[in-house]
């Protein structure tokens, strides 16, 4: 039974020398060690053994035993070791993934770039109510209930005497009624009109000017729209002054750059006139000044009021107006 004992153990280790893979180890373990394993069986004979010779077989088969179980283990682990080490290799110096990171909306950026170049000329920025009321929108502008400009100007109306604001223009009176001359604000923000095409859409942007003091003439508006339109598109850039109507200044011009795109030769985006209207202005109609309380033999001022999309859509080459309130984030991202 020794030999028999000694050339199971010598077998079985020959046996898991050669042993590669997890499964055949525990196939090899189960021949062996299992319930009706080799050693297991054998071990189960010790009984038919005469009684003097069984305590030391017994402790030679406990000492197979745990030889084997000792020897199944430490190539278990070294294949375990093995399995590790082939893992794909880990560069801990790697930089990391970046998390993208946001960045203001285009019209955001026009408009802290346009109330930058005012600010250095000393308006200060000033904000008001997006739901306003008829009397700032459009009465204390010299626009009556009855008066025909209105119609130029389609409303949101929330009620009869409230509407959601058409323009910027109300913070000049919201302003004017808060102090006394000299004034120079400007007042950026988010108007509405029932429109939506390429170039409208229901809610877009404008910053209103407004500075008032004594003595204000045409030519310190010319000064500062020049001085603005050469900081924003370049100081060769050629603008025009071309009279126009505004219920609430007098007299009253639209501000035309050379159009950016055909550089005056005539296209399509200037309809072929090589022109391109960006701004509203005029001096502030002496009613206006009534309505405020100011002395309109004393004071003079000039008014403007610059729609940020479009300045934005010259910029940058754009179309299509509703593409900047889409959140198409292939589109946001090229700014
Ligand atoms: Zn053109």
């Amino acid at each position: 039974m020794k030999d028999e004992l000694l050339g199971l153990r010598t077998k079985a280790l020959e046996e898991l020398k050669s042993v590669g893979e997890r499964s055949d180890i525990e196939t090899l373990r189960q021949l062996y060690l299992g319930r009706k394993g080799h050693l297991t069986l054998l071990l189960k004979r010790l009984a038919e053994l005469p009684k003097e010779e069984r305590p030391a077989m017994g402790r030679l088969a406990n000492q197979v035993k745990e030889e084997l179980t000792g020897q199944f283990q430490s190539v278990s682990d070294s294949l375990t070791t093995k399995e590790l080490e082939e893992e794909p290799f880990l560069d801990v110096t790697l930089p990391g993934r970046r998390t993208p990171r946001g960045h203001l909306h285009p019209i955001t950026q026009i408009t802290q770039e346009i109330c930058t170049i005012f600010s250095t000329l000393g308006f200060k920025v000033v904000e008001g109510p997006e739901v306003e009321l008829d009397y700032y929108n459009f009465e204390a502008l010299n626009m009556p209930k009855d008066h025909p400009a209105r119609d130029i100007q389609d409303t949101f109306y929330i009620s009869d005497n409230v509407v959601l604001r058409t323009h910027t223009s109300p913070m000049q009176i919201r302003t004017m009624e808060r102090q006394l001359p000299p004034v120079s604000i400007v007042a950026p923000g988010k108007v509405y009109r029932p429109d939506s095409d390429i170039s409208h859409t229901p809610m877009f942007h404008q910053v209103e000017g407004l500075l008032v003091d004594e003595g204000v003439s045409f030519g310190d508006l010319k000064g500062t729209l020049t001085t603005f339109v050469h900081q924003m598109f370049g100081p060769d850039t050629d603008l025009r002054f071309r009279p126009s109507f505004f219920p609430f200044t007098e007299p009253s011009a639209e501000v035309d750059i050379r159009c950016v795109v055909c550089q005056g030769k005539g296209c399509r985006v200037c309809s072929h006139s090589g022109w391109l209207e960006i701004l509203g202005s005029g001096m502030i109609d002496p009613e206006v000044f009534k309505i405020v309380g100011y002395d309109p033999e004393t004071t003079s001022g000039f008014a403007f009021g610059i729609g940020v999309e479009r300045i934005a859509m010259l910029k940058s080459g754009l179309n299509d107006i509703r593409l900047f309130f889409e959140n198409d984030i292939r589109f946001l991202r090229q700014f």
